[in-house]
């Protein structure tokens, strides 16, 4: 299938959201904007560059991505800082702090930041602006994570870099932390044509199930995350246990193992060691999702759950709501912003509520069914990529008029 254009948005969202986008972007006028984050695949905000570049290419924005490099060490210490600000308790070592900062020098060394605006994603490449003394460009700080609760050592570290920028974006008021630069607030999205989410034949959906063993003579209740603490998969376990005592149902548990993630082996044994040897329990660790393949688990999925006890969005909600699933996540983070509960899913606090939902959601197929078309029009309205650029090009115009509240366009 050939790459979307913005134009076949047209057909989805309508040709007025597409119009509003080309005047907007005629409005920023000509511009350049480098994004950088620490893997080209796997996890979120890599799914979403993948759709975000192009598109703003085609808007006459000219857009690059940088992929920052690490050793190992340095992974292990980016993800012990992404555990720490979303709350676990650790205290790091000095030595610790300058690795972190010597990888990003290198890295600084290594790139060029020539752009009118330099996007840097996440924690991992948080202090490259700590090198760029003199800068005519400006640079905002892009957190996709659950920060409601930071570890202060961490923090506080990190917090020096993130002043230096004229501005951060968090994706939920949660999270937003005291800070002396203006702060927005930006959804993420999902791309309604990529081959992640784009409509599938039901003989294909069918193949899939097949290629991976999965019988459908009962009904499929599902989680399709990166193997990682926050994401509770032995939760999903414990709650998928509880339910199937009541109602007879499979559980999917999917996972992949993002290039920056040196945790994934380890929580999969835990969900290994968890299942046992249920034959209703099929788990699958992918070195490489195959988008059209999580599509197919996604919408052969009678329940989706994302189950997280922190999460900065959850990009697998709004997947699943957009197939009209009917969708049961954990009450945190960016979570909420997606599922209003009762009316486009169901939020939970615990396994046991994991499972009282699920139990329920099989036994009321009406409901489910209800869940599934409010969830995919509240996708529609608010986190699709469309909505996504607007706020880029809304970003590129507020920067131009910093400290006022309100930008008129002529
Ligand atoms: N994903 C995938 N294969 C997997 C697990 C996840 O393709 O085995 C995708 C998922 O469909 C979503 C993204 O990776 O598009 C995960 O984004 P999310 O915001 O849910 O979580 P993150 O991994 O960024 O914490």
């Amino acid at each position: 299938m050939s790459i979307p254009k913005l134009s076949d948005y047209k057909d989805v969202v309508g040709i007025d959201v597409v119009g509003e986008l080309y005047t907007l972007a005629s409005h920023v006028g000509k511009r350049s904007i480098k994004m950088v984050n620490s893997t080209a695949v796997g996890g979120g905000v890599a799914e979403m560059l993948h759709r975000v570049v192009p598109l703003l290419n085609e808007l006459g924005i000219e857009t690059r991505w940088d992929v920052i490099k690490g050793g190992a060490d340095f992974f292990d210490i980016t993800k012990a800082f992404h555990n720490a600000l979303q709350g676990k308790e650790e205290y790091f070592e000095e030595e610790v702090f300058k690795t972190y900062l010597a990888y990003n020098e290198m890295n600084y060394q290594e790139m060029s930041f020539d752009e009118d605006l330099i996007v840097i994603h996440d924690p991992q490449p948080a202090s490259l602006i700590k090198w760029q003394e003199k800068r005519k460009n400006k640079w905002v700080w892009r957190c996709h994570i659950d920060m409601s609760h930071p570890n202060q050592q961490v923090w506080d570290f990190l917090r020096t870099y993130v002043e230096l920028y004229d501005a951060a974006i968090f994706s939920s008021p949660l999270f937003s932390p005291q800070l002396k630069i203006p702060q927005y607030r930006f959804y993420p999205a999902i791309d309604p044509l990529a081959d992640k989410n784009r409509e599938l034949t039901g003989d294909y959906v069918d193949s899939v199930l097949e290629k991976y063993e999965i019988p459908r003579d009962k009904p499929i209740v599902t989680q399709i995350s990166r193997y990682d603490p926050w994401k509770d998969p032995v939760g999903v376990i414990q709650a998928f246990k509880m339910a199937r005592k009541h109602v007879d149902c499979r559980l999917l548990l999917v996972g992949d193992k993002a290039a920056d993630d040196p945790e994934a082996e380890e929580i999969l044994a835990q969900v290994n060691e968890a299942a046992g040897d249920d034959p209703d329990i099929k788990i699958i660790f992918l070195t490489h999702s195959i988008p059209t393949e999580i599509n197919a688990f996604q919408r052969a999925s009678d329940i989706v759950l994302q189950k997280s006890i922190r999460e900065g969005f959850a990009l697998t909600v709004s997947e699943a709501l957009w197939k009209y699933r009917p969708v049961i996540g954990g009450a945190v983070g960016g979570i909420p912003a997606q599922i209003i509960h009762g009316y486009t899913g169901m939020l939970v606090h615990s396994a046991e509520g994991a499972s009282l939902q699920i139990r329920s959601l099989l036994q009321q197929s009406e409901l489910a069914k209800r869940l599934g078309e409010n969830g995919h029009q509240r996708v529609k309205d608010e986190f699709l990529i469309t909505k996504l650029l607007k706020r880029y090009l809304l970003l590129l115009l507020a920067l131009d008029h910093p400290g006022e509240s309100t930008v008129l366009l002529d």
